[in-house]
């Protein structure tokens, strides 16, 4: 066997889009079909190094950096097969949300929901538990139904949905159970929506809650502690709009379009093809974390962060966004068996913002909150044990996937194992 594997590339160096995690690997790869990533894989088995895979690196937490052999899939991409009859979309792992937006429209079908960008590829997205807002709407994970594999062994294995035991593993797995190479989503028929941008006080959201949350396909918000807060997201408030303890509103629904006559663009006010309408940017890092607490306990949730921003941290002007997500059978999804409501907060890249992010983490502990696995958390083993209800069944699928630890790294080893 040559030294390096098929693929190999010399630029070792990765930074993830926030800038806080980096790691220089001993191997990267590039691999351009299925048989170099499984000769990756035997590669790094053989010499005793760590894999992990590097999606867009837009996860804030350390679930990349590894010392040992990195993965790049980029040369991996491409819708592969639809289905419309059955609402099914296949496509290489390294493909981005972005990219099954024309493809899937010209087969007549969309992805079900999205998130606030379309820069992530679809298998980072999955391994995270990746989520847009909408109370019965489920994540990218959940709307995994087969996936193909290259296992610790360096065997190719695939699951589907006649093994939901493994596939509940899979769904959110954070890369622990092997190299995704391809991924069958559950999608929906293709569809328009109509977005309304408005500027709200506070106590309006507060008056209207329940009926926003259930009158409208996705409802999401940013709270805005002052009134400079819209600007670190880049939310186009009026400048003569004040956004000190208001909310920028987003609400989308379903509308009947005629094309091309029924596409709207004005700002506040858009319709058009559903994956038009989904991705927003962020130009400037920030570093995020982001709990999901049980829907019904939303309310008080949200509430306690902001009395927390107003009261001990001020000086925190980053907004609080919050989103809803349908529950899921994933076993270590955090709307696992229940829908939640998504509260996320941010600290500004170079400030000391953790005393902030700690207190949020202890806030949110007593409605039971759990992270997403790509933004910033304070897990522990022992309070993921408390808090995943089949955290063991997990840990004997990636047991079984990887029984030498192969896809860990020194982030996830304390955790998984
Ligand atoms: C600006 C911004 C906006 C965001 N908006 C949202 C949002 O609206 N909703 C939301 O839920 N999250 C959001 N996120 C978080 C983001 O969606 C997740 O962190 C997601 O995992 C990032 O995908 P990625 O392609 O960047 O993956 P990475 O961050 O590069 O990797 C994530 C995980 O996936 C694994 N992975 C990647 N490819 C494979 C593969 N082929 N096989 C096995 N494992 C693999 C990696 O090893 C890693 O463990 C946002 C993040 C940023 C920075």
């Amino acid at each position: 066997m040559s030294s390096a594997p098929p693929g190999s590339d010399t630029d070792r160096i990765w930074t993830n889009w926030g800038g806080n995690q980096t790691c220089t690997a001993a191997v990267f790869a590039r691999p351009r079909d299925e048989t170099e990533v499984v000769a990756a894989v035997r590669h790094a088995i053989d010499r005793g190094l760590n894999v992990r895979v590097a999606g867009s690196g837009h996860s804030f937490t350390p679930v990349v950096p590894t010392g040992g052999m990195l993965l790049d899939l980029t040369r991996l991409t491409g819708v592969t097969a639809t289905d419309p009859s059955r609402l099914r979309a296949t496509a290489l792992a390294g493909t981005t949300v972005g990219d099954f937006g024309a493809p899937l429209w010209e087969a007549g079908l969309s992805l079900t929901n999205q998130g606030d960008i379309d820069k992530q590829v679809i298998a980072g997205a999955i391994a995270t538990g990746t989520h847009g807002s909408g109370i019965d709407l489920p994540s990218f994970s959940a709307a995994l139904r087969r996936v193909r594999l290259v296992d610790g062994r360096g065997e190719v294995v695939e699951i589907d949905e006649g093994d939901a035991r493994r596939l509940r593993a899979a769904q959110v797995a954070i890369g622990s159970l092997g190299v995704m190479l391809e991924v069958e989503l559950a999608v929906s028929a293709a569809y328009h929506l109509a977005e309304e941008i408005s500027y709200r006080p506070w106590r309006q959201i507060v008056e209207s809650w329940d009926e926003l949350i259930a009158g409208h396909r996705h409802f999401s918000f940013f709270w805005c502690p002052a009134d400079e807060s819209a600007d670190l997201y880049q939310l186009p408030a009026p400048p003569d709009q004040p956004m000190a303890d208001h909310c920028y509103v987003k609400l989308y629904d379903e509308a009947e379009v005629d094309e091309p006559a029924g596409i709207v663009t004005t700002e506040g006010h858009r319709v058009d093809r559903a994956y038009r309408i989904y991705p927003g940017g962020f130009d400037t890092p920030f570093h995020e974390m982001e709990y999901m607490v049980p829907a019904e306990h939303g309310f008080e949730a949200v509430s306690a962060i902001r009395e927390l921003m107003r009261t001990e941290h001020p000086d925190q002007r980053y907004p609080i966004e919050v989103r809803w997500t349908a529950a899921d059978e994933a076993y270590l999804s955090p709307n696992h068996r229940r829908a939640t409501t998504v509260v996320s907060v941010s600290g500004a890249p170079g400030t000391d913002y953790w005393p902030f992010l700690r207190a949020v983490d202890e806030r949110l502990r007593e409605f039971r909150a759990r992270p997403h696995w790509g933004k910033l958390h304070f897990m522990t083993r022992d309070r993921m044990a408390g808090l995943f209800d089949e955290f063991d069944a997990f840990l004997d699928v990636r047991r079984e996937f990887d029984p030498n630890g192969t896809f860990l790294n020194d982030h996830l080893r304390p955790l998984l194992t």
